[in-house]
């Protein structure tokens, strides 16, 4: 019987084992593919506080270390959904059951992928799903955002900051962000509207070099040169195995609130995996520590 059951190795997860070991609890981490969830992929993280610059694999590889050293136990499975017995919450993976007092939901989301094979094979040679995370490597460059909803109009605002140019790409001629968003870009002398326009293709064998670009309302394709393509069509959540344990909103997000509570007592959803404005590593961390102290007193409740 495990104390805390953590279900996602990224930030959130590894961040609760921490606390949870800590407390004095006997925590396991299941993780399906790769422990340090999104941030891996950053090159460069400059923004967690006390830490002026490491990778982000160096940073999953330093929180994963410091959670097991403490004894947090892991497991690379791939979990299929939660059921409760007697109070007792059994995490169902492929082959095993894990038995859990608590349980931590902390999947993460994914971002949504224009589904470009080039997207994939430039992957952190120019094309980014994280502006925040990466924005500053492109000082003076020219960089497109792609995507018309708050995230890219933000993320747009942010780059205008540090790049030369940004052109802001999307597929219909009207935003799906708010207004208040919109209205300070049009200001902004580097930022570039390209509307009504859907990406064919990224340019660039080793590096990002240019996008192939179709205007939707001629079918004309048209080339743009950046050394940057931050992807910003929407995230997607993977919560559908926890459906009947907890509730989810429209979107997929675990419901719960920054008390990390889900709407089944003992289980507690931490990280992006729930609803929540600001997605962020320093967030995803918080969120860890929030829901193992949050799980510990549920513990001690029980008791
Ligand atoms: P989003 O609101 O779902 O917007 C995604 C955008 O990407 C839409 O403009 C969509 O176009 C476009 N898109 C989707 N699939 C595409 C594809 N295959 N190719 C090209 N474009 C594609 O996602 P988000 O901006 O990440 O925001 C997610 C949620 O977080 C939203 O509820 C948002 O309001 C919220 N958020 C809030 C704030 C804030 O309040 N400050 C900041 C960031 C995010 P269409 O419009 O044509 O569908």
């Amino acid at each position: 019987m495990y104390d805390i059951g953590i279900i996602g190795g990224g930030t959130a997860g590894m961040t609760a084992a921490v606390y949870g070991q800590r407390a004095g609890k006997r925590t396991v981490i299941i993780e399906g593919m790769n422990y340090g969830g999104q941030i891996t992929v950053s090159p460069k993280v400059e923004n967690y506080p006390g830490i002026a610059s490491v990778s982000g694999a160096e940073f999953s590889m330093n929180l994963l270390d410091q959670a097991m050293n403490l004894g947090a136990e892991t497991e690379l499975e791939q979990v299929k959904g939660i059921r409760q017995e007697d109070g007792i919450k059994i995490i169902e993976t492929g082959g095993k059951e894990y038995p859990c007092r608590t349980v931590i939901i902390a999947t993460g989301v994914t971002h949504r992928h224009l589904g470009l094979e080039k997207e994939e094979k430039l992957l952190g040679a120019g094309v980014s799903y994280c502006a925040t995370c990466d924005g500053a490597f492109f000082k003076g460059k020219d960089v497109a955002v792609i995507g018309g909803g708050n995230t890219a109009l933000q993320d747009a605002d942010f780059l205008s900051n540090y790049c030369n140019k940004v052109y802001l790409v999307h597929r219909r001629d009207e935003f799906r962000g708010e207004a208040g968003l919109v209205e300070p870009l049009k200001k902004k002398e580097n930022v570039e509207f390209v509307l009504s326009a859907v990406v064919k293709d990224i340019v660039g064998e080793n590096v990002v070099e240019g996008l192939i670009l179709n205007n939707k309302k001629t079918d004309e394709d048209f080339q743009l040169s950046v050394s940057g393509v931050f992807v910003a069509i929407g995230q997607v959540p993977k919560n559908e195995v926890f459906a009947d344990a907890v509730k989810l909103d429209d979107f997929g997000f675990v419901l719960a609130g920054e008390d990390c509570l889900t709407s089944a007592p003992g289980i507690f959803a931490a990280g992006d995996c729930r609803t929540k404005e600001v997605r962020q590593l320093t967030t995803a961390a918080a969120d860890g520590a929030v829901a193992a102290l949050a799980a510990c007193s549920y513990i001690s409740v029980q008791e």
